[in-house]
């Protein structure tokens, strides 16, 4: 928790379970990336007052490599409007952009933020400090220290905190390791040598990047072989056959896809089913287009590294096969684990009062957690409405719930 944080927690403590003196508004929507924006578009369109804070797509402005293409396919990429006119095509022909596949990361941002512009326009930009329950609802401090009152809060700030650091790596000094999610400018290792971790999208383009630049790059995987997504592109041109076996949303393997696209449905399976349709549909993997560019990278894979050392300014990395490799930097595509304790603005009141399981909130439906009142809506819902929740695609199954929940039960049972 930032030590700004910390002072406005204490100056309203006094606060906490005193009755708001006026409710502000209806909802308040902390984050403006895809799920933030697309709920906030429909609930404005289903007249709820609606106050949403952020900066708007902040997380693929900053924290994503620039030269990123997407690895959702196009008909995946659309953040969820309440008209079918602003969708991810409507924004291209008005702009004039063509429309490439895969999507390159700028079209896509440049998509949001029109979207953003027509939907939310009012969209405040200021970064939420602290969410305190008070009855009634909730009281939303500020950075300037200024306070809303609503009786709904949505949280929807993404998975930024959740960065996954193994312990090998977490003792090593700043300038030597850098995690996927905190962005990085590849520019800045040409000429140098890295040594990226992992197996998934974000590890094999990160070394598809670097290599591109000028870096000399090692990709080191613990799995024994690499795994890339879309191997039998024949099962998508099968007529209705291909229907029964992927959703539009493209998410997981054949058959699982299909299941993967009724969120309400995965809800009511049993944990461990859940939890292995969730781990097999987001397994680590790269997409299609990035065995070529990686043909002149390094790799090794079935290794981990056992041993992480700083020499100097370079970093020696001790693998389990006993071999030794030294770089000037590591770059860890080593995913990220859900862990809403982590999100600074959650006070520990608030945090007691939510049901967890493993750091995910239990959601029921219309996203609501075990604190009424209080949603989240992204890769936090994942583990109750399956992995849907961890793409943008999830973002209208979710704004449609939580409407159908906001304007059908106005008042919140307590
Ligand atoms: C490398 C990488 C590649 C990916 N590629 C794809 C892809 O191709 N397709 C796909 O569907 N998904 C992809 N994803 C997943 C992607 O992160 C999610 O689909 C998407 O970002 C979820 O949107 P969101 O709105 O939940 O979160 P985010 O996009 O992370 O937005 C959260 C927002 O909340 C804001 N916020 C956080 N804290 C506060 C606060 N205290 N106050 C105010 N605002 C706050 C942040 O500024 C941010 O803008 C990728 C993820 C990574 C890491």
């Amino acid at each position: 928790m930032s030590a700004e944080t910390r002072v406005v927690t204490t100056e309203i403590g006094s606060l906490v379970g005193s009755r708001p003196r006026t409710i502000d508004t209806e909802v308040v929507i902390i984050g403006a990336g895809p799920y933030g924006l697309s709920a906030a578009a429909h609930l404005k369109a289903a007249g709820v007052d609606v106050r949403i804070f952020g900066k708007p797509m902040e997380f693929w402005t900053e924290k994503m490599p620039a030269g990123m293409l997407l690895r959702s396919p196009r008909i995946a990429s659309s953040l969820s409007a309440p008209s079918p006119a602003h969708t991810l095509e409507a924004y291209e022909a008005e702009a004039g952009i063509p429309a490439k596949s895969p999507l390159p990361l700028e079209t896509f941002v440049a998509y949001a933020q029109w979207f953003q512009r027509q939907f939310v326009p009012n969209l405040d930009q200021r970064e939420v400090a602290a969410v305190q329950s008070v009855e009634g609802g909730f009281r939303t401090l500020l950075g300037d220290e200024s306070s809303i009152n609503s009786k709904r809060v949505i949280v929807a700030t993404g998975i930024g905190p959740f960065q996954h650091i193994p312990k090998v790596f977490r003792s090593l000094p700043d300038s030597t390791v850098t995690h996927c999610y905190s962005g990085f400018d590849v520019d800045r290792y040409s000429g140098k040598e890295v040594i990226v971790i992992g197996a998934g999208q974000s590890a094999l383009e990160s070394a598809a990047l670097l290599h591109e630049a000028g870096t000399k790059v090692e990709l080191i995987a613990r799995n024994s072989t690499l795994r890339w997504i879309g191997q039998h592109p024949w099962l998508h041109h099968l007529g209705p056959i291909s229907s029964m076996l992927y959703s539009k949303h493209d998410v997981g393997p054949a058959g699982i896809s299909r299941l993967v696209a009724a969120p309400n449905l995965v809800r009511n399976l049993p944990l461990s089913l859940r939890d292995k349709i969730r781990i097999r549909a987001v397994r680590p993997a790269g997409s299609n287009w990035l065995p070529a560019r990686l043909k002149n990278v390094v790799i090794k894979t079935g290794r981990f590294v056992n041993m992480a050392r700083p020499v100097g300014s370079r970093v020696e990395l001790t693998l389990d096969d006993g071999s030794t490799s030294s770089t000037d930097h590591i770059i860890l595509g080593t995913g990220y684990s859900v862990d809403i304790s982590r999100y600074n603005f959650l006070t520990p009141e608030i945090l007691e009062r939510v049901q967890l399981i493993g750091g995910y909130p239990v959601l029921r439906s219309g996203f609501r957690s075990s604190l009424p009142g209080l949603h989240f809506i992204g890769a936090t819902a994942a583990r109750s409405f399956g992995p849907l929740l961890y793409f943008v695609t999830g973002a209208e199954f979710a704004s449609l719930s939580l409407v159908s929940e906001i304007v059908k039960h106005q008042a919140i049972p307590r």
